[in-house]
């Protein structure tokens, strides 16, 4: 049985397109389709990058203490979600972060600042500890994520070896100024645009859950497209307590396949990152929606506690995945069991206690 969903799958595979009717029609798929939809996604997904999955780890440098006030973020300005805050982790301690994620499994370490954007003095700071993970690990890829960057900053962190740069543009530019007021979705636009100047990888998504509607669902991942990001994270809206967002639970584990399978439909050949979110709303999903998305991050997120990094291994191998650039290192994982819940991080960067990787 060929299905719609097949028959867009033949259409980008010929090298079309899919329109934004064809992604509305995705998120709308009824759910005894679903496996159809993720079967015809899946084949999109294994033409670009066939069994393999990123895996990437979040180190978050500097915690909380944000003056934004993007009302879905833990860290921002009002929020009082009881969050680790802590100022710039030490060179060392960074160090020491980031290896325990690679070690753990992850080949991308993305390297995290709260805040509006990086002062100067703050790039010396993050430059210094670029070059230091890249001496020790030098095959490493380094994504920053340090907010609004200003003129030249881009160019010294791809000058310090950086690879790619994040800047998410979270929603549509129509649903923007509702979930932000300090800041506008066309600085967003400007930040990736000098990161990619810069020649750095341009690294954007979306936050799902935040009141939009399906079809700014489908502008935010189209805008996503035009921008060229080569990756596409897909946050699912984690509704700290604390936080405008606190109660706000808009998505099921259907829903969540099925925003990644659009994504996967108009983005085909990039990467879609299963992100924030990933295991309190795909739940049981988790490895299905691998068959759609190809990224994941390892562990804890910045600053909720994810899936035991050992259980996210063992989701990979039990499914047959390897890791993009680790192709061994599916071995010897055991597996914890661990509530879904949302924990907020006590561990890793900005404590003594050992990170979960
Ligand atoms: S700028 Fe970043 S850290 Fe600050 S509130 Fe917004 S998302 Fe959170």
């Amino acid at each position: 049985m060929t299905t719609q969903f097949d028959q867009i799958a033949d259409k980008v595979l010929a090298g079309g397109d899919a329109s934004p009717n064809d992604a509305l029609a995705i998120l709308r798929a009824p759910e005894e389709e679903l496996m159809h939809l993720v079967a015809a996604a899946g084949r999109l997904r294994r033409a670009y990058f066939a069994n393999t999955v990123k895996v990437n780890y979040l180190v978050n440098l500097k915690s909380g203490l944000c003056p934004e006030n993007c009302n879905y973020c833990s860290q921002a300005l009002g929020s009082q979600a009881p969050i680790l805050k802590y100022s710039w982790l030490s060179k060392d301690e960074t160090l020491k972060q980031a290896g325990a994620g690679l070690k753990g499994g992850a080949t991308r370490v993305c390297m995290v600042s709260s805040g509006r954007g990086p002062s100067d003095r703050d790039i010396d700071k993050v430059t210094e500890m670029i070059e230091a993970l890249k001496q020790e690990h030098p095959d490493v890829e380094v994504c920053a994520c340090l907010g609004l960057l200003k003129a030249g900053q881009a160019e010294r962190l791809k000058a310090a070896g950086v690879d790619a740069y994040n800047h998410n543009i979270n929603t549509a530019e129509s649903n923007h100024d509702n979930i932000v007021q300090t800041h506008t979705y066309d600085d967003r636009v400007e930040t990736i645009s000098k990161a990619k100047s810069a020649g750095l990888s341009p690294c954007s998504g979306l936050i799902a859950g935040l009141n939009e509607t399906d079809e700014q669902l489908v502008e935010a991942l189209f805008a996503l497209k035009e921008l060229g990001a080569d990756s596409i994270p897909v946050n699912f809206l984690m509704p700290f307590d604390g936080t405008p967002y606190e109660n706000t639970w808009e998505l099921e584990p259907i829903r969540c396949v099925k925003i990644l399978a659009m994504a996967r439909f108009v983005c085909p050949d990039k990467e879609i990152r299963i992100a924030g979110g990933r295991e309190m709303h795909l739940r049981s999903l988790q490895a299905i929606a691998l068959q759609v998305a190809n990224s994941i991050f390892l562990g804890d997120y910045l600053t909720s506690e994810g899936q035991d990094a050992k259980a996210d291994i063992q989701m990979l191998k039990d499914n047959g995945f390897v890791i993009l650039g680790a192709e061994d290192a599916l071995t010897d994982t055991g597996c914890e069991a661990r509530p879904n819940g949302l924990a907020i991080r006590q561990r890793g960067s900005g404590t003594d206690v050992p990170a979960n990787a």
